[in-house]
């Protein structure tokens, strides 16, 4: 038996058995081997029946006391064996399954596990796990899918474990072993099944975590080698005075800094490849403008993507404003254009008569052509797929390529989620803005909190209210969650009944969302009832306050992007959060959203509360899929797995297989 050959390959492995694995993935011997278990039950310790109480999980050493009996109730089998350990006696049952009077034999050995429970000063143990991979040890827990039992996947993969001893190749090199004390493949396949000891467990997947972020780390770092190496084209020019003068504000010294570094990319003659973080409001923005003049400075065309319309269109306006003070054309393409104009506008980009083009998922069609693409940008990108933003680079020669993100990850994570990228930060958010004043309150507090908006509209201000729903009869599953509809409804008939108010939410037309953003932007709307399609990048600096209803529907992450919608200028603002919900989590939530504005100090709890699955899961499309290592209980083996990266030599040809292979993963999915 080989390792790539099929699981059908082994004993009790027939059609249909194989149909269930393929479903949970499994392909190969190999791939049976890398299904590892989602937990263990410790049943290594064996007790003695005398010791045995009611309700106990345990595990005996017995043998058969008498002949089983098979009886029938209600058209159910009952086989009932008596055993014993000779410390006392017990009777096992098991329900419709009549062949196990015949799976134990007299004056043998049997270990079983399940619970105990006693009945008129009887003992019995009910449907008990049997056999030494099931029971007298720690024993795997495995994901399962309807049709394959515990049991059978565990005997499945012990077989394959004994069929293929010596064929586990340790790809990972012996100084690497050494230097990091990692035990042999073998041994920490064998020991993530079938643990000899808790110390044999923890050694086995020491090795595998390790390795997994190990050959994670180096396929990223080794595509970012390989973009480095990309010539890019040098943009000799990088005078941004003309630019800094148009401006109305003067850069921050972090913006400065950012505007630097990223030039120093552009002048090497390498294809920049850049992530830009910086919290909510931080004024990234102005950074990509930059950018963009000295592209077109340059000679090249530049893109401007953003996941949503409000925002591209947001954007639009912003640019045009400026680069209408140099002569340089640009223009918007989204899905509400008309068809018409989205052809002109096509072929405007392809000869080249367009020299900024902002847009949505729009420009990454495949009929979206450019002249000379020189710089591509992503505005809030983790809305995006990795990719749809490669989509975008491919349409021009190794064009410098900047990606922006308000939604900071902690640094060890960014280490390894953007190992492939340089990173930018900025930490500073423009002069004058005040800390936003955070209240977490109940319902109770809505009539306060109305008159409150009411005076903040009465001085000239703009407020958000936030639902978690469009449309209660949606709401199934969702009692008491208000949505935007009637939430609005119930404010126009009552305390906004003389205030402009309007709503917004993803099932409206690009165009009446625009239409209606403009006029919130422009001061005609005074408050807007959402659900979180504004979340993303919204920029209205008249706006002071965001009540969000429901705040326990939101995840951390979230609520500080919502949040971020107001605190745009230098007028005071608040953020009143309302949620009934008393539960642990919801009040820790809540707690770190009044007790600080600082976006990485909650995106690094916001890790913590929700664990690293969901955490990307909302954050991050394609991110890869780990398989034993968990990025948040396992951040401390990183500076260890970049340490062995350094150690990385040509020679180690199977070690340099594997991460090839891994590359080639990501590549369907990243850069
Ligand atoms: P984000 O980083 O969240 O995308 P924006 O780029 O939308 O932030 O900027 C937020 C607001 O700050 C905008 O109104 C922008 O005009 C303003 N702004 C940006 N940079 C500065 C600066 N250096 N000084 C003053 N205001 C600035
Ligand atoms: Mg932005």
């Amino acid at each position: 038996m080989t390792l790539t050959g099929g699981v059908q390959t082994l004993k009790s492995v027939g059609q249909a058995r194989l149909a269930l694995l393929n479903k949970l993935g499994i392909y190969t011997i190999e791939d049976l081997l890398e299904y590892f278990p989602r937990d263990y039950l410790d049943r290594s310790y064996i007790s003695q029946i005398s010791e045995l109480v009611d309700g106990q999980m345990a595990t005996i050493r017995v043998v058969m006391a008498k002949e089983p009996q098979v009886l029938l109730k209600n058209r159910k089998t009952i086989t009932k064996i008596v055993f014993t350990d000779g410390t006392g006696r017990i009777e096992a049952a098991w329900f419709n399954q009549p062949y196990m009077r015949n799976n134990f034999k007299r004056n043998t050995e049997y270990l079983i596990s399940g619970r105990v429970a006693e009945r008129f000063g009887m003992l019995a143990i009910e449907s008990p796990e049997t056999g030494d991979l099931s029971a007298g040890r720690i024993v795997p827990v495995y994901s399962l899918t309807a049709g394959i039992s515990q049991k059978i996947l565990r005997g499945l993969i012990s077989q394959a474990m004994e069929s293929t001893v010596g064929q586990i190749v340790d790809f990972m090199p012996d100084d690497i072993k050494n230097a990091h004390n990692l035990c042999n493949r073998e041994f920490a396949i064998k020991n993530i099944h079938f643990p000899e000891s808790g110390e044999a467990y923890f050694d086995a997947r020491r090795r595998l975590v390790f390795e997994e972020l190990f050959l994670m780390q180096a396929a990223l770092m080794s595509a970012k080698g390989h973009l480095k190496s990309a010539k890019g084209r040098v943009f000799a020019d990088l005078d941004t005075s003309e630019m800094l003068a148009a401006l109305p504000y003067s850069l921050t010294d972090d913006q400065q800094r950012v505007v630097e570094e990223i030039c120093v990319d552009l002048k090497s003659g390498y294809a920049t490849n850049r992530l830009i973080q910086g919290d909510v409001g931080s004024g990234k923005t102005a950074v990509a403008m930059i950018m963009c003049f000295l592209a077109v400075k340059n000679g090249a065309q530049a893109a401007l993507m953003a996941p949503t319309e409000t925002l591209a269109a947001q954007h639009y306006q912003s640019f045009s404003e400026i680069f209408g003070k140099f002569g340089m054309k640009v223009e918007l393409l989204a899905g509400s254009i008309n068809a018409t104009e989205k052809m002109v506008i096509k072929r405007r980009l392809q000869s080249g008569d367009i020299d900024i083009i902002i847009g949505t998922h729009a420009l990454i069609q495949q009929n979206v052509e450019f002249a000379d693409l020189g710089l591509v940008i992503t505005d809030e990108q983790h809305r995006f797929g990795v990719r749809q933003r490669g989509k975008l680079n491919e349409k021009g020669e190794n064009p410098h390529v900047l990606v922006m993100t308000a939604t900071p990850i902690p640094r060890s994570l960014a280490m390894v989620l953007y190992g492939d990228m340089d990173i930018s930060t900025i930490n500073q958010l423009p002069p004058g803005r005040q800390t936003i004043d955070t209240f977490c309150v109940t319902s109770a507090y809505h009539e306060r909190i109305f008159k409150f908006m009411r005076n903040e509209v009465a001085v000239g201000h703009q407020a958000y209210i936030i639902c978690p729903l469009i449309d209660e009869s949606k709401s199934e599953g969702f009692k008491d969650v208000n949505s935007v509809l009637v939430f609005a409804d119930k404010l126009q008939n009552g305390p906004f009944a003389d205030i402009p108010l309007q709503v917004l939410h993803g099932r409206m037309k690009s165009e009446e969302k625009n239409h209606i953003m403009q006029s919130f932007s422009a001061g005609e709307i005074k408050i807007l009832v959402s659900t979180t399609v504004i979340e993303v990048g919204i920029n209205v600096p008249n706006a002071t306050v965001i009540l969000i209803e429901n705040a326990e529907q939101f995840g951390l992450s979230q609520l500080h992007q919502l949040r971020g919608r107001v605190g745009r200028s230098d007028k005071k603002s608040y953020c009143i959060l309302v949620t009934d919900t008393s539960n642990n989590l919801t009040k820790k939530r809540m707690t770190a959203m009044t007790g600080t504005n600082d976006g990485f100090e909650l995106s690094e709890l916001d890790l913590e509360l929700r664990g690293p699955g969901e955490f990307f899961g909302t954050m991050q499309h394609g991110v890869p899929k780990m398989r034993l290592a968990n990025l948040y209980k396992d951040m401390k083996l990183l500076p260890e797995t970049r340490a062995a990266i350094e150690m990385l030599r040509p020679e180690y040809q199977p070690l340099r297989i594997k991460i090839a292979q891994m590359l080639k993963n990501f590549q369907q999915i990243s850069l």
